[in-house]
């Protein structure tokens, strides 16, 4: 297929490259000129504008900052310049109001779009290994899917438009919680005179066990290989997951869900992303 991709950053940079590597032609546009140098030698077509990218396209993917830049760059660069009937997906992760007014928009200018949010961070962009949730009519997830295929190892209809917005910030909301959690317990339990790996072995195989700890650990040396074994470098940033639990706060808001953990997740990273933004998420645990 013919593809536009709009927003060659950390992850849509490796994201274009595996669309590529399944035989589809890109046509890249990025702000940045080091983003679409990058896009070049992967293999894909550079614009100087998103206008020009879009022509001709039977789709376009776009992996933006926030919901602002993703309203305006559909708004004044897609509806209208890519040809009608195009497959429109947009796999950034934004608020949910913004997902499905700007589905809508699409719809009545005559594209089926759907919100392809992805769980994995920029080591399975590069792999073409991402979860993609997407919301969306059924027409549109089925003309989005093969596209998606070509850039992850799952596929999960979420329903309708926002749906997968929605259930990005619910699972990480989720993950938030957990991780303070886990860490919560090992500083605890180190506390009470336990070694970490005893601790580790004890709770990885009863009722306690969970993602957080027995895939992606917070504590060095103990369970597999994860970024606590790298001085938190690398992985899932502080500021991203700060992001997500400030549009899961908006979100619970509008919806009046009551997520009173959820609020105080948000608080925790907040206070921890001022300093440490950059670190792994699973740094938490230094602020206990
Ligand atoms: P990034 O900042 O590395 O990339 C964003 C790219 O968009 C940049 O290259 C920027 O120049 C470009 N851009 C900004 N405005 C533009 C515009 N108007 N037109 C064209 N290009 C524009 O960010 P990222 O880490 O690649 O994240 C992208 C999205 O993926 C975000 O919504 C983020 O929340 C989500 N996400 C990131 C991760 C992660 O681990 N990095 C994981 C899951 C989801």
């Amino acid at each position: 297929m013919k593809i536009a991709f709009i927003g060659l950053g950390n992850m849509g940079g490796g994201m274009a490259a595996n669309l590529i590597k399944n035989g589809h032609e890109v046509r890249a546009f990025d702000l940045s000129d080091e983003a679409l140098k990058a896009a070049k030698d992967h293999g894909c077509n550079t614009f100087a504008t998103a206008k020009e990218a879009v022509e001709g396209v039977e789709a376009v993917v776009s992996m933006l900052p926030n919901g602002g830049i993703v309203k305006s760059v559909y708004e004044s660069d897609v509806f209208g310049h890519a040809p009608e009937g195009a497959a429109l997906l947009d796999c950034s992760t934004i608020d949910v109001a913004t997902a499905r007014e700007v589905i809508e928009a699409a719809e009545k200018a005559g594209y089926d779009m759907v919100d392809a949010p992805v769980s994995g961070g920029i080591a399975a962009a590069n792999g073409g290994t991402l979860t993609f949730m997407v919301g969306g009519t059924d027409k549109a997830f089925g003309r989005a899917k093969p596209v998606l295929e070509a850039m992850g190892k799952a596929v999960i209809h979420a329903g309708d438009a926002g749906n997968g917005q929605a259930a990005k910030i619910c699972n990480n909301m989720l993950l938030a919680i957990q991780m303070i959690g886990t860490c919560e317990a090992f500083g605890m339990a180190e506390k009470l005179g336990l070694d970490p790996q005893t601790f580790y072995d004890i709770s990885s195989v009863s009722s306690g066990q969970c993602w957080s700890m027995t895939s992606y650990c917070p504590v060095p040396g103990v369970g597999p290989q994860s970024p606590a074994d790298n001085d938190y470098k690398g992985g899932f940033a502080t500021a991203l997951m700060l992001k997500d639990l400030k549009l899961a706060m908006e979100a619970a808001e509008t919806a009046n869900a009551g997520t009173p953990l959820g609020k105080h997740a948000k608080d925790l990273y907040a206070k921890f992303a001022d300093e440490h933004g950059s670190l792994d998420f699973s740094a938490i645990g230094r602020t206990l």
